[in-house]
């Protein structure tokens, strides 16, 4: 493997395949001014780690991935310096592999089962090698897969996220006819419009949603299911339908003084960073507050800080302790300068006329005024109830997650199935893929048993 060969394909190629996508951003994105948190291997580095691999037998590893990458096959062809082999291992099983390598937590997946942290020595960096073993593989838009001779059965798939995409691709590979409707202009759902511009950059993930779609996947762009067509027309007019709708917009606080300029919802604002040439929100920030504990929240924070926001304050309800956000995240975002306010609530916004002054806010038993140039709010999602509540025969549980069989993805309506951040579970990239690919291997088995007659 020369240590060339992937630095010549970066300088020759990257600006290239870049410029051929049919997906075009702003060029000036204000998520450039990003550096990444975690750079590319050089052939060296990757070479290093991968020698650290113990190739276990029965790899916990696998067992702790989502999608069950072999991964111990893929670090060893690494290893041997087939790097070819080692994009194909992680493709095969996840064809997000590229994303994952970039945006998985695997502190708290993979690599949190390495054994090697029992000798006591740092586990294996398997996202980082993901992402070398299948980076010069997306980049070059080498194909390794071909879809199965066509069944003539034709899918509808609800939305173009992780979780629709891989389903989709799944179908193709099994000969079947997958069409996506996305609301949006830009297919690859909150991979590209949320993900933190140092974990990965917009530009990044629509190559790779077009290097997915390359096998024959069509996408409509900017059809929303539910306004521009019903359901009960795709359910007509395809075999099968799956949701991978994911979650709603960003929910509200629901306090006086909320609504006006200085105050927005994370997805909002993360998705102006990663799309747009530069945020509505471009004043003199010396103070912002991000409400919420998540990992949204600790994005948002870590973003603010890293565009140069002074003081960046996390308002949190209840203590660290028992925070959602991942604890890595909370330790970044702390060494980066993150103030965490904890027991605290706002209870009302303070305006000057429509100017925003900051907030009141309850901190344990006692309330302050704390002075604020922007709030933005990241108290969660709220889920699509009301779109996913469209889908007849549907079944919703009590936070509006649709219900489905856990092993299949199927939904109380058997030609409907679900998967992704629209179905309970935890809400990732590696889940939504693993949920995509399971329920198109279930459609498709459902789908050759009714041609046999069988249902
Ligand atoms: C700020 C933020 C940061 C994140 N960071 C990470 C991370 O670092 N690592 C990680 O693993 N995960 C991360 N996630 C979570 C991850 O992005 C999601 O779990 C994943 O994208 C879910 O995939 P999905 O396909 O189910 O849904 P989505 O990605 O939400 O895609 C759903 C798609 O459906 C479309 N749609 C919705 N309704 C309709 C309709 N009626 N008609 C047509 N189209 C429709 C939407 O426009 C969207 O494109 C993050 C999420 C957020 C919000």
């Amino acid at each position: 493997m020369g240590e060339s060969s992937y630095s010549r394909l970066k300088q020759a190629q990257y600006h290239e395949l870049k410029m051929t996508k049919s997906y075009s951003l702003p060029t000036e994105r204000w998520e450039q001014r990003f550096s990444e948190a975690q750079p590319l291997y050089t052939d060296r580095e990757a070479l290093g780690e991968a020698h650290r691999c113990l190739y276990c037998v029965d790899a916990p590893c696998i067992k702790a991935c989502p999608t069950a990458i072999d991964i111990p096959t893929f670090i060893r062809k690494i290893a041997e310096g087939n790097l070819h082999g080692a994009a194909k291992t992680v493709l095969s099983a996840n064809i997000f592999g590229y994303s994952c390598g970039r945006v998985c937590p695997d502190k708290v997946l993979c690599a949190a089962s390495c054994v090697l942290k029992d000798y006591p020595k740092p586990p294996i960096e398997i996202a980082r090698l993901h992402r070398y073993a299948t980076e010069s593989f997306l980049r070059e838009g080498r194909r390794v897969f071909s879809p199965a001779p066509p069944t003539g059965k034709k899918i509808a798939l609800v939305g173009a996220g992780p979780a629709s995409l891989a389903c989709a691709h799944e179908l193709k590979l099994l000969g079947h006819e997958p069409s996506i409707f996305e609301k949006h202009h830009f297919p690859g759902g909150l991979n590209t419009m949320s993900i933190a511009p140092y974990k990965m950059q917009a530009d990044d993930a629509l190559l790779e949603a077009e290097y997915i779609c390359n096998i024959g996947i069509e996408i409509r762009m900017g059809v929303e299911v539910g306004r521009d067509i019903d359901v009960k027309s795709l359910l007509q007019n395809y075999d099968a339908v799956f949701i991978g709708a994911g979650m709603g917009g960003d929910t509200k606080l629901q306090v006086a003084g909320e609504d006006g300029p200085g105050v927005i919802g994370a997805l909002a604002w993360i998705e102006q960073i990663k799309t747009t040439k530069r945020p509505a929100l471009n004043g003199n920030i010396q103070r912002a507050f991000v409400v919420g504990g998540g990992n949204t929240a600790l994005d948002a924070a870590r973003e603010l800080l890293q565009l140069g926001v002074p003081h960046v304050t996390m308002v949190y309800r209840r203590t660290a302790q028992v925070m959602p956000g991942f604890r890595h995240e909370l330790d970044a975002a702390r060494r980066e300068g993150m103030q965490l306010l904890e027991q605290a609530v706002i209870t009302e916004i303070v305006r000057d006329g429509p100017r925003l002054k900051g907030a009141r806010i309850r901190v344990v038993d006692e309330e302050i005024f704390m002075p604020a140039d922007l709030i933005i709010m990241a108290i969660g999602q709220s889920i699509g109830r009301e779109a996913l509540s469209k889908f007849s025969g549907v079944e919703l549980n009590s936070a509006g997650e649709v219900q489905v069989d856990p092993a299949t993805g199927q939904t109380s309506n058997r030609r409907i199935h679900a998967g992704g951040d629209a179905t309970p579970g935890i809400k990732l990239v590696v889940r939504a893929v693993a949920d995509g690919k399971r329920a198109a291997q279930a459609m498709h088995r459902d789908l050759l048993q009714s041609a046999k007659g069988g249902k």
